[in-house]
């Protein structure tokens, strides 16, 4: 497995690096000599350098104990994503999805405003990568609403259904909508779910977070497509973003599993 360690650079900037690594498990000594404790240590596997500065980072004789700063990549976590459970064959070095993933603890435990301007900025990386990777012509000006909890967002959701003209209805739950006109929308965010997610891991958080923002902004994109081409071009772009390969369960499902048609 990896762990990645943090070096401070000259004008504080940070670099993060991998370092290969067997978890080992160290007794400890406990008040109670009939309790065993242990605490889980990383041996790194070989003589590690800094990429950017070149310092000696990790050396197998010196065991990495994870502190808050040092953030585990754990490649046999399970995704979980509507009601598939999956795990990715790797996170791909440099990938948008390890960069996420390596910055994401920090941002959880950190204040309100960090959170949320996480949210907006991968909202705004979304949107230009769609932008600049499919044939959008026209996108709108559009707000994100997060809504906090997620009574609050149901409620919002029953009184704006009213008003939409969608094509087809959803026939699970649905974690984001979009309303508004040719020139404005807003798309409501369930954040409640979203957040709901992290008890599965980063990745499964992360991941459908990305799914959903590239799913409703495709919506808008494209108002003439139905769910299964939103589908089918959203996991590929999903792919892209991320840098990762989606399993084919994914990306086979049937939008008709998901969506009935309205006033057929
Ligand atoms: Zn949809």
């Amino acid at each position: 497995m990896v762990v990645f360690t943090k070096v401070v650079l000259e004008k504080k900037q940070v670099h993060w690096n991998r370092v290969p690594v067997n978890k080992i498990f160290i007794e400890q000594n406990t008040p109670e000599p009939k309790v065993k404790a242990y605490i889980p240590m990383y041996q790194p596997l070989q003589i590690s350098k800094c990429e950017k500065c070149r310092k000696v980072i990790a050396e197998p004789k010196e065991l990495i104990r994870i502190l808050k700063e040092a953030v585990k990549l754990n490649e046999e976590e399970m995704i979980v994503m509507d009601k598939l459970v999956f795990k990715l064959d790797k996170i791909p070095e440099g990938s948008r999805l390890e960069e996420y993933v390596k910055k994401l603890p920090k941002i959880m435990n950190g204040s309100k405003a960090e959170i949320l301007s996480f949210l907006n900025n991968t909202f705004v990386e979304c949107l230009e990568f769609l932008k600049q990777n499919t044939d959008i012509v026209y996108l709108p000006t559009i707000t994100l609403k997060l809504i906090p909890a997620h009574e609050q967002f149901k409620r919002e959701e029953q009184r704006e259904s009213k008003k939409a003209i969608s094509k087809e209805v959803a026939k699970a739950p649905v974690h984001a909508f979009v309303v508004g006109n040719r020139f404005q929308k807003r798309l409501y965010i369930d954040l409640e779910f979203f957040i709901d997610l992290l008890k599965f891991g980063y990745l499964s958080f992360i991941i459908n977070l990305v799914h959903t923002y590239i799913h409703e902004i495709l919506h808008i994109g494209f108002p003439q497509k139905y769910e299964q081409e939103i589908h089918d071009l959203e996991c590929s772009l999903v792919e892209a973003f991320l840098g990762i390969e989606l399993p084919k369960e994914i990306k086979n499902l049937k939008a008709s599993d998901y969506y009935s048609q309205k006033n057929l």
